[in-house]
């Protein structure tokens, strides 16, 4: 263990902290981390941990969900410059306005969205759990589904609602085009085709499993194939390989890297322990109450 690493361990146990970071973090932090998963596990975990301080290696609203579901808790964004451009990608007033068009229609948001958004809707969802909520949805209702549009249509695909989308989409994942998939095919014949929803419809139809990070860690375990293809953010291939030693992992391209994932680094861990570095999340209350029913809504609807 590295003397960076040591400090990190020590000032953990001093200060009673959990580190949680997403699968998408660099090989580093996922190795220093407490619990390392996707959106679903990291909000469950935030929603469960009994640490005093929770240092989130992640983006901005992976952090502000910790912290809406933690409100006793201080929560620190270890790379405060860290945001999602998807979540960016809609705001509060036009979301309004898109609901007084649709009265009618319930708010389904991802999880990856600010706490305004979620403070407008009648529940959340994340990759893993939005085919099962938006199944348990009033039949009669409507839904208005933000801010992925890809997310969204892979949700209609599969329940056959009648849902509405903004149009916003992940810049990582709206890379992946049908090209990727069928060179893939052809210089790996017998790897077994992993894709995640954020892809877009043309490109997940032609792949073997649609699956959220958290779900296609799963698979792998318990699947008899030893060959993969991987189409979504490369730094899910650290946390697999760790996972499978024996089985092989291929990044459907090197480009899908999200840059705000990898500003993430041991130092920044560090200085967000110590109290000189990252983002105290502070979600101001009114909006962090509206916003946190939405999130339990998710967390009861997807048990
Ligand atoms: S991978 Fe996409 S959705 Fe995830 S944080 Fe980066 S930009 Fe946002």
């Amino acid at each position: 263990m590295s003397n960076l690493q040591q400090e990190i361990q020590a000032l953990k146990k001093s200060r009673n902290a959990v580190i949680l970071a997403h699968t998408y973090q660099p090989s580093e932090v996922q190795d220093i981390a407490d619990y390392v998963g996707d959106s679903y596990g990291l909000s469950v975990e935030a929603n469960r941990t009994g640490a005093d301080l929770i240092v989130f290696c992640g983006v901005q609203f992976m952090a502000e969900t910790a912290s809406i579901l933690n409100p006793a808790r201080k929560v620190i964004l270890a790379e405060p410059d860290a945001g999602c451009p998807m979540a960016d990608m809609i705001e509060a007033d036009e979301l309004r306005k898109l609901k007084s068009q649709y009265p009618d229609h319930l708010v389904m948001c991802y999880v990856n969205s600010t706490a305004e958004i979620k403070a407008e809707s009648d529940v959340c969802c994340t990759s893993s759990n939005a085919v099962k909520i938006a199944g348990k949805l009033p039949e009669e209702r409507g839904i208005i589904f933000v801010p992925d549009k890809h997310l969204g249509s892979f949700v209609q695909e599969k329940t056959g609602r009648k849902m509405v989308f903004w149009d916003g989409f992940c810049p990582i994942h709206q890379k992946i085009n049908p090209d990727m998939i069928n060179r893939a095919r052809t210089d790996y014949p017998d790897a077994v085709l992993l894709i995640h929803p954020e892809a877009p419809a043309e490109c997940r139809k032609l792949c073997d499993h649609v699956l959220s990070t958290g779900e296609m860690c799963s698979f792998v375990k318990t699947s008899d194939h030893n060959q993969y293809v991987i189409a979504t953010e490369k730094g899910l291939l650290h946390t697999l390989k760790k996972q499978n030693p024996e089985k092989q992992f291929i990044a459907l391209s090197d480009n899908l890297i999200c840059p705000n994932m990898k500003k993430g680094s041991l130092l920044s861990v560090k200085k967000a322990l110590e109290g000189s570095g990252g983002e105290v999340i502070s979600v101001p209350a009114d909006i962090a109450q509206r916003a946190s029913f939405s999130l339990k809504n998710m967390l009861e609807m997807s048990r």
